[in-house]
């Protein structure tokens, strides 16, 4: 029987097709990755042709979370919990998302450089200027890149519940070495005003960071659980790899390690938010907001029981 809490995947994202994407980011497969995105291009250039004009609606600013299906650094820690793009469904693998460009420097030819948040790629190149003036638009070589999405997700506050747990879902779960992760997130938790228990089963969700004093910067409104930082967490945590959290010393924001980068400690990062790239935290480490909120989950145990 289905869970009225659990919305069904979108039909334009097959269970196989999400399924594959998720056991190819725990092996860490990119040439799995490869193929996935491929295969959900097609299925965009399905309903747009390309080289026919596509006939695309306004870009869309919803309550989301997205990430790029396949990145090295992330940006998870947002201001705002609004995404704007092109969605076909609540969730999927095929979103266009627009840019977010912010001044980032110069290169080295003294050219102004700017940082794509949404992409996590910096813009300024003599092809970027090119396009612009070709397009009219002010867009990162990666503005037509397929991303991850959920539309509306839960925004958990863990300070006005306690009890809460939060797992990734597994399958024959006999021995936990044997078991199969579905890739989804398994949240429960209890309102502290008494109200019905809580229980989401998702592909990402949030956390609400403006309750929780002190754990980061004062703008970061939450922090997105995006299938690729919650892989990068476990990863970094299974293999044994220094784990932290490093903030950006020139926005404050706190670095997120992804893919490789998750499992590969190492002393200079790129700020994903604003794209600030030396970084240097003192010894070699994985860095992942996620081990801020477990030392969170740690210290606030009738809060947080189970984090991961
Ligand atoms: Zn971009
Ligand atoms: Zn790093
Ligand atoms: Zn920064």
């Amino acid at each position: 029987m289905p869970d009225p809490n659990v919305p069904p995947l979108p039909p334009d994202v097959s269970v196989r097709q999400a399924s594959a994407y998720f056991k190819a980011l725990l092996r860490g497969d990119p040439e799995a990755l490869a193929i996935i995105k491929t295969t959900v291009r097609e299925t965009w250039d399905g309903w747009f042709p390309p080289g026919e004009k596509r006939q695309m609606k306004l870009p869309l600013t919803l309550p989301g979370i997205c990430w790029p299906l396949h990145a090295t650094v992330g940006h998870i820690a947002v201001t705002t919990p609004q995404i704007t793009g092109h969605f076909n469904a609540g969730a999927g693998l095929d979103a266009i998302v627009v840019c977010d460009l912010v001044p980032a420097g110069k290169y080295r030819n003294g050219a102004a450089r700017q940082w794509c948040r949404t992409h996590q790629v910096y813009w300024g190149t003599q092809a970027d200027l090119a396009d612009q003036s070709f397009s009219g638009k002010t867009r990162c070589k990666h503005h037509a890149s397929l991303m991850g999405y959920v539309l509306y997700p839960e925004v958990f506050d863990p300070s006005v519940h306690h009890g809460a747990s939060l797992a990734q879902e597994t399958e024959h779960a006999e021995h936990a070495e044997d078991a199969e992760n579905t890739g989804l997130l398994v949240l429960r938790a209890r309102p502290d005003n008494g109200g019905a228990l809580l229980a989401r089963k998702a592909i990402a969700l949030a956390i609400d960071c403006r309750n929780l004093p002190g754990l980061f910067h004062a703008d970061i409104a939450q922090i997105n659980l995006t299938p690729p930082a919650v892989q990068g967490y476990l990863q970094a945590r299974r293999s044994g790899a220094p784990l932290g959290c490093i903030d950006c010393p020139r926005c404050h924001h706190p670095h997120l390690d992804l893919d490789e980068f998750a499992q590969e400690p190492h002393q200079r990062h790129y700020c994903g938010h604003c794209g600030h790239s030396a970084t240097h935290s003192k010894e070699e480490m994985v860095s992942n907001p996620l081990a801020r909120l477990a030392e969170y989950a740690l210290r606030t145990q009738q809060r947080i029981e189970r984090w991961f």
